[in-house]
């Protein structure tokens, strides 16, 4: 008695009502016409909602988003060409699996991310010099890396520590992918420097501790480049999801999740690496996850075992911090991997990307 009691009290609170549904699926028929979809599409608008659109070659669905303000369910349920309606009760609406039941998967440089293959990119924290990057990228590609990192204006803890070379950074990482072929990866920071680093960049980072700076958020969601988002240090799985949502919700569908760790109270390791999230995020998710073994751990000693395991928990790539001489490196050393290191766990890493049905593309 007591059971079915409570059974029926939660099973109150979580029908979804029509008052709480800010966003919804709209699936149209196989058989819908143009028109069906656009006079979907227009009544949405028209209501003040924004649309969605997203053509599969099998179904064609419309996310009809509301403002805070119900959508009106049944209306759109009544026009012709709708097969059904889903509504999307999570707070983070495109980004979820409700949105997007299949993985997001999309070309970077003739790289596949969110495929059958994993995406390894790897390089320096930061670019220090010219000759630096370019024996990095040399050495990583070498390796095995399909994308290299490095950052050019760099989050630092104290203002006294090195801040990155800025533009000059990004020229010289620029020169790298002229002479390798390597699409590159590099933070940006601030919002006024989205069009700069654009130009340079084939992937823009936002890393931790931007993760929750929204007028970033919106500037790269605008710019339409390739996004990865570091989850910040102390941030919960869905306000990183939230975070996505931002970007996303500018029509921005190239974006990946990135795990870097999180704090604990654990002290002997710079941060603790959330593996759960790795299988979190993509059950929330259909988003490509891209796991950073190298700040999760902080020391090199553990980077491979991080990296292996990212794997098996369901990592679509990683980012990986690699520097030809690590003692000397302007940040970061302690984490970062001699390019030798970083080729053997490449090697390693494959046979477990085998091992869970994934591939290492040499
Ligand atoms: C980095 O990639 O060098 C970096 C600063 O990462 P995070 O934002 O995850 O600390
Ligand atoms: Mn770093």
């Amino acid at each position: 008695m007591r059971e079915s009691y409570l059974f029926l009290s939660i099973s109150f609170l979580y029908l979804p009502s029509l008052s709480s549904i800010q966003m919804m699926i709209v699936i149209m028929a196989a058989q819908a016409t143009s028109k069906n979809k656009a006079d979907v599409i227009a009544w949405a608008e028209d209501a003040g909602f924004d649309t969605h659109f997203s053509e599969g070659e099998e179904t064609t669905i419309i996310g009809v988003i509301g403002d805070g303000r119900p959508v009106v369910k049944e209306q759109i349920g009544r026009m012709p060409g709708v097969e059904r309606i889903v509504p999307i009760l999570k707070p983070f609406k495109i980004a979820s699996r409700e949105f997007k039941q299949k993985n997001t998967h999309f070309n970077i440089g003739g790289h596949e991310i969110g495929g059958k293959g994993l995406v390894l990119m790897a390089g320096p924290c930061s670019v220090e010099s010219r000759s630096q990057i370019i024996e990095t990228a040399h050495a990583v590609k070498e390796a095995g890396a399909h994308i290299l990192r490095g950052g050019a204006y760099k989050p630092r803890s104290s203002p006294y520590s090195f801040q990155g070379l800025g533009e000059e950074g990004l020229k010289y990482l620029a020169e790298a992918r002229e002479e390798t072929g390597l699409p590159i990866i590099t933070e940006v920071m601030e919002p006024a420097l989205v069009p700069l680093v654009c130009e340079y960049a084939d992937i823009l980072q936002i890393g931790a501790r931007n993760m929750q700076n929204y007028a970033l958020l919106h500037a790269v969601g605008k710019s339409q480049h390739p996004v990865l988002l570091k989850r910040g240090m102390s941030s919960l799985i869905e306000e990183w999801l939230m975070s996505a949502e931002y970007i996303l919700s500018h029509g921005n569908t190239r974006v990946m999740l990135s795990e870097r760790g999180i704090r604990t109270f654990e002290t002997y390791t710079r941060n603790t690496f959330d593996i759960n999230a790795i299988a979190v995020a993509k059950h929330l998710s259909h988003l490509p996850i891209i796991a950073d073994p190298s700040h999760a751990t902080g020391k090199w000693e553990y980077v491979a075992a991080a990296a292996k395991a990212s794997i098996a928990a369901g990592a679509d790539g990683l980012i990986i911090e690699v520097h030809p001489n690590p003692a000397e490196a302007l940040s970061d050393g302690m984490q970062s991997l001699k390019p030798e290191r970083f080729a053997k766990l490449v090697t390693d890493m494959r046979r477990v990307a085998l091992a869970v049905d994934r591939d290492i593309t040499k």
